[in-house]
C-alpha cells in the first residue's frame, strides 16, 4: 500500500500543534529530514550490535498455542481463533481479546504493549487517551489509522494494566508473528519499552534503543523504536524525539 504523505501543510501544522511540537522552518525543505537521519544510526543489526545480553529464558509452561496451525491462517481466521485463546491466564480476566485493527496491506505496523481498560471494553487497540495521541502522531506524518495496522504484543489486558509477564508474551508470540508474516509491513514502529524489548529480544532501556534502525532477525523488516504515547502524556517534552522517530520511520518506507 502506497502512502503519499501529501497531507495539506496547514492540517499537518495543526496536528503538530496538537502534539505540542514547535516547528522550525528551514531554508532547505529537505534539511529537517536530513537532520533526523543524522540523529539516527542506520542499519543496526539486532543482537549483534545491541551489545547487550539477551533476556534470560524464563521457565514457562509449553504454550497451548498451536504454532503450526496458526502459521496457515489468514488474518480473519487468526482473529477468530484469538477470540477463544486460553493459552495464558489473561483469558480469565479479559472482557474480550484485542486482535488489532487496520489495513491488511498496510505499509506501517504499529505495535504497542497490551490493551488497557478502554481497549478491553471496545475490542480495539489504542482507543483511550494514549490512542488519541497516537492518532494525532500518525496524522502528523500524513497517515490515518485506517491506512496503518495497529496491534499489541499481548491480545488481552493484564489486570490493572500491570506489565506483561514473560510467559504471557511467549504465549501470544505466535499470533503477532503470524500478523507480521501476513501483513509484510515496510516498517514496524514499536511503541514503548515492552514492545521494543519483546520484538527485539533486548533488555536495554528504551532511551538507549531509540534512535537506531533495527531489523527483525528472521524477517528482515525494519523496526524503529519510539516512546509510548502514554509516556508522552506524562512527559510531553519527549514529543520532539518521537516526531524525529516518526520522520525517520517514514524515510524507511519511502526509500
Ligand atoms: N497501550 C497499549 O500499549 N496498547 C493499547 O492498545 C492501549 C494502550
Amino acid at each position: 500500500m502506497e502512502n503519499q504523505f501529501s497531507l495539506d501543510a496547514s492540517i499537518r501544522n495543526a496536528y503538530l500543534d496538537a502534539l505540542g511540537i514547535q516547528q522550525w522552518h528551514s531554508r532547505d525543505a529537505s534539511s529537517d529530514d536530513q537532520a533526523t537521519a543524522e540523529t539516527h544510526v542506520v542499519d543496526q543489526t539486532v543482537q549483534e550490535k545491541l551489545n547487550s545480553p539477551s533476556p534470560q529464558p524464563v521457565d514457562v509452561p509449553v504454550s497451548r498455542v498451536d504454532v503450526e496451525k496458526i502459521s496457515r491462517m489468514d488474518l480473519s481466521s487468526l482473529e477468530f481463533h484469538v477470540k477463544s485463546c486460553d493459552a495464558c491466564d489473561l483469558h480469565k480476566t479479559r472482557k474480550q481479546t484485542v486482535f488489532g485493527v487496520g489495513h491488511h496491506k498496510a505499509d506501517w505496523l504499529i505495535i504497542g504493549e497490551a490493551p488497557g481498560a478502554d481497549e478491553d471494553r471496545e475490542g480495539e487497540p489504542f482507543v483511550g487517551r494514549a490512542g488519541q495521541l497516537l492518532t494525532q502522531m500518525l496524522r502528523a506524518i500524513g497517515l490515518t489509522r485506517e491506512e496503518v495496522f495497529i496491534a499489541n504484543i499481548l491480545k488481552c489486558r493484564p489486570p490493572n494494566n500491570r506489565d506483561p509477564k514473560q510467559e504471557e508474551v511467549n504465549a501470544c508470540n505466535a499470533y503477532l508473528n503470524q500478523q507480521i508474516d501476513l501483513l509484510e509491513p515496510k516498517i514496524i514502529l514499536a511503541l514503548g519499552r515492552i514492545a521494543a524489548q519483546s520484538l527485539l529480544q533486548s533488555d536495554l532501556p528504551i532511551g538507549k534503543m531509540r534512535g537506531k534502525l533495527y531489523h527483525l532477525e528472521t524477517k528482515n523488516i525494519p523496526v524503529v523504536v519510539t516512546y509510548h504515547p502514554a509516556y508522552l502524556l506524562r512527559s510531553p517534552k519527549e514529543k520532539r524525539k518521537v516526531w524525529e522517530d516518526l520522520k525517520f520511520s517514514r524515510q524507511q518506507v519511502i526509500t
